[in-house]
Formats: structure tokens, C-alpha cells, sequence
């Protein structure tokens, strides 16, 4: 056997698993379908990589990822954010906290993360253009497995494949729990294209989540939508100014120059309320002011479709499973780490760092 262990997948988790798993001697063959390494990587944080969230109570952090939250306890106390950081530090990557506690690297560069990672890869094996696309059980054991059309052998094999590959994982026997988009924006029936780039402060009411939302020539988009994306039915509905609670409009001022919301947003609502904006404020009516009152604390949009996610929701059920290795309860030398277990977080970093946690537990804990 050539190699102590075969890592499907070479994203962020599959990425800290070989390096984890090359440190304590293992002989590594890290296997990626694309032609480079690194999986959504240089995709992240609009090409400058949020790897984490600079939370480091651990019982906070586990909050953010829902009723799944705590399967990952061990992991973050092993290798969390303040480890995550001291671990690029430590490769001459500094990383600075912005706003909300979202870690970048200070080179804004997603590109230098995966330089990073890449250069510590020097004694894995990595095979590129090169697919999973089988593999042979016996005895509660990976035999082999099939990359292009060849078989591999392995004492040990961890599935990093992300959110793709469910239906070859399900022959191991593993329930995977639905898969659902998630951190996606949403097109919308009418969207206000004209408002495209414009961002204000939104609080949606189902799920009730307030933040960020970014018109896009779609629909709508920014964290607060991405977050909500996973509840969002056929119709949305949205406060557009959540902290205003009545309408206090300059009787002297034309209604098109108002600023309780943007300038592009108030002439739309003015637009869609049927309003000359030419008017002034003390020429509006009253049925026009509670129109226009009513289109800013109660928005609805007609939702068409859920688009580009970001992560997938569901995957591998967490029951079968051990937290404490990432090891499977059902096929005794496999593993998983990453976005293919049943585990998602909110924007901010929160993504990535699970995928970390739960590649270098893997990578630790391979026999
Ligand atoms: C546009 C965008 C921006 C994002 N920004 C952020 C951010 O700033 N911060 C954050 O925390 N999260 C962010 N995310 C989410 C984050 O990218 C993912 O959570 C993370 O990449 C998942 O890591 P992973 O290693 O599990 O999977 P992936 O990164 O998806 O890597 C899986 C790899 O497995 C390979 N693979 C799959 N099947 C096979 C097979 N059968 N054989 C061989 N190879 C296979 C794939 O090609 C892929 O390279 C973003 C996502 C997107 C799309």
C-alpha cells in the first residue's frame, strides 16, 4: 500500500486534513477533480477569504450553526478561530479582524491562503484532474477506491468532497440528510433592477432576521437575505426601515429629495405608491402617506427561485458520525470533514472555520 490515507476533495477541509495528517507522518494522496486545489477557496469572501470568525468563546461559536451546532464542540476546542489564526500567523499570513469579527487575511487575497496551504503540501501526493468515481466495500471497510478508472488502496480514506459527490457516498451506507441551498440570494418576480447595488438595513419578518440586504438586477441579495435563504417560502416580506416608526416627511422639501431611506429607494416607493415626487411633503395626502408608510414596513416580493448558494444545507447525517475523530460509525477507515457533513453557518467566516476544525480533527485522528 502506497499511502496511509486517500483525502477525496482539496478545499479548506480536505486541505487541513493532509497537512494535519502529512505532520504525524502519514504518507498522503490528496485526490481533486478540478484542475487546481483549494475547492471554493478562491471564490470566498468576493476573492479576499473571510477563513473565520474571530469568536473565540466556543459556546458562542457553536450558536451560530443551529440545532447541529454542538457536534462541533470537540473540534473547535481542539483547532478553532484562535488556533486557526495562530496557525496562519505562524506561515507569515497575517490576518486582521474587520467589522462583525470576520478574519481576513491583511493581503485581501483568497489566493494567498490557497499559496499558503499549497506550500506546506510539499511531501503529499496530489493527484488533480483526477475524480472519484467508485469504490469497493468489504467488511465494513473502504477495499479500494476507483480515480480514474484505476484502483486505489489506502489504509485509511476521508470524503472532503464538499457538496457534491452524495450519490457515491451513499453507497457507504450513510443516510444523507436532505440537501438544501443555502447562503443564496433570491430572484424575485419585478425585481427593482434600478436599485441594483443599492444596500440598506432590512428586517425580514419570516424567518425574523435583520441586517444587510443588496438590490441586485434579480432580485435581492447581501447577509441578511443569505442568511434567511434556507426559510424563505414562495413570498417574502420585509421591513425596510425597521427603526423608523412613523413617517416623518419635510413639509417644505420636494417628496423626491425625503431621506428616510436612500435617494433610488425613496423614489421607487414613491413610484410604486403612485406619488408625484414632484409633491411636497405638506401636499401629501393622508391615504398617500399610509401607502407609502405601508410599502416601507410591509415590502412583498414574489419569489421565483433561490440562486447561486454559497454552501449546501444537509449532507451527511452528524448520528453516524463520531465528533470527537470525524471517523464514520459505519464503515470502519473512513472519515469526512467539511461541508459534507450535515452542518452549515451563517455569512461571516463561519463556514470556512467548521471546515478547518473538522479537517485538521480528521487528519489527527487517522489510524
Ligand atoms: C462565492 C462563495 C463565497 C464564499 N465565501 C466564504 C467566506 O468568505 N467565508 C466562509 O466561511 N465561507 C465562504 N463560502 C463557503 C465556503 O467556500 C465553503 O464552506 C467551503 O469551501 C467548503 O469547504 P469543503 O472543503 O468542505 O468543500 P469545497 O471547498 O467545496 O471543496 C470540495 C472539493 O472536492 C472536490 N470533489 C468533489 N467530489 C469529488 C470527487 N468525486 N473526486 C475528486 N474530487 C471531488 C471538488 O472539486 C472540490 O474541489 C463561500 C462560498 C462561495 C461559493
Amino acid at each position: 500500500m502506497e499511502h496511509d490515507v486517500i483525502i477525496i476533495g482539496s478545499g479548506p477541509a480536505g486541505l487541513m486534513c493532509a497537512i494535519q495528517a502529512n505532520k504525524r507522518g502519514k504518507k498522503v494522496l490528496l485526490v481533486e477533480k478540478n484542475h487546481n486545489i483549494g475547492g471554493k477557496l478562491p471564490l470566498t469572501g468576493n476573492g479576499r477569504c473571510n477563513i473565520t470568525n474571530a469568536e473565540f468563546d466556543i459556546k458562542k461559536l457553536i450558536e451560530k450553526y443551529g440545532k447541529n451546532g454542538k457536534f462541533l464542540f470537540n473540534a473547535f476546542n481542539l483547532f478553532g478561530p484562535k488556533e486557526l489564526i495562530e496557525f496562519f500567523e505562524s506561515q507569515s499570513l497575517k490576518i486582521k479582524i474587520e467589522d462583525n469579527k470576520r478574519a481576513f487575511p491583511v493581503t485581501n487575497s483568497a489566493k494567498d491562503v490557497v499559496d499558503v496551504l499549497e506550500s506546506i503540501l510539499i511531501n503529499v501526493d496530489v493527484l488533480c484532474n483526477s475524480r472519484m468515481t467508485d469504490f469497493t466495500i468489504k467488511n465494513k471497510q473502504i477495499e479500494s477506491i476507483k480515480i480514474n478508472n484505476k484502483e486505489y488502496k489506502a489504509r485509511n480514506y476521508v470524503f472532503c468532497s464538499g457538496g457534491g459527490s452524495f450519490d457515491l457516498i451513499k453507497k457507504t451506507g450513510h443516510t444523507i440528510n436532505k440537501i438544501t441551498p443555502a447562503l443564496a440570494s433570491v430572484k424575485i418576480k419585478d425585481p427593482f433592477s434600478e436599485l441594483s447595488g443599492v444596500s440598506i438595513d432590512v428586517l425580514i419578518k419570516k424567518p425574523k432576521i435583520r441586517g444587510e440586504m443588496l438590490f441586485t438586477h434579480f432580485g435581492l441579495s447581501g447577509p441578511v437575505i443569505l442568511n434567511a435563504s434556507k426559510k424563505i417560502s414562495n413570498e417574502i416580506s420585509i421591513d425596510l426601515a425597521p427603526d423608523i416608526k412613523e413617517l416623518n416627511i419635510d413639509k417644505n422639501k420636494l417628496l423626491k429629495n425625503s431621506d428616510f431611506l436612500p435617494s433610488k429607494v425613496v423614489l421607487k416607493l414613491l413610484e410604486l405608491a403612485g406619488i408625484n415626487p414632484n409633491k411636497k411633503g405638506n401636499q401629501l395626502t393622508k391615504a398617500e402617506r399610509f401607502k407609502l408608510f405601508s410599502l416601507i414596513k410591509n415590502m412583498r416580493f414574489e419569489v421565483l427561485e433561490i440562486v447561486n448558494p454559497m454552501v449546501v444545507g444537509g449532507g451527511v447525517s452528524l448520528k453516524e458520525i463520531d465528533s470527537k475523530t470525524m471517523k464514520s460509525k459505519i464503515i470502519d477507515n473512513l472519515f469526512f470533514a467539511g461541508e459534507v457533513v450535515d452542518i452549515d453557518g451563517p455569512t461571516g467566516g463561519y463556514n470556512l472555520q467548521f471546515c478547518w476544525s473538522t479537517g485538521y480533527l480528521a487528519g489527527t485522528n487517522l489510524d
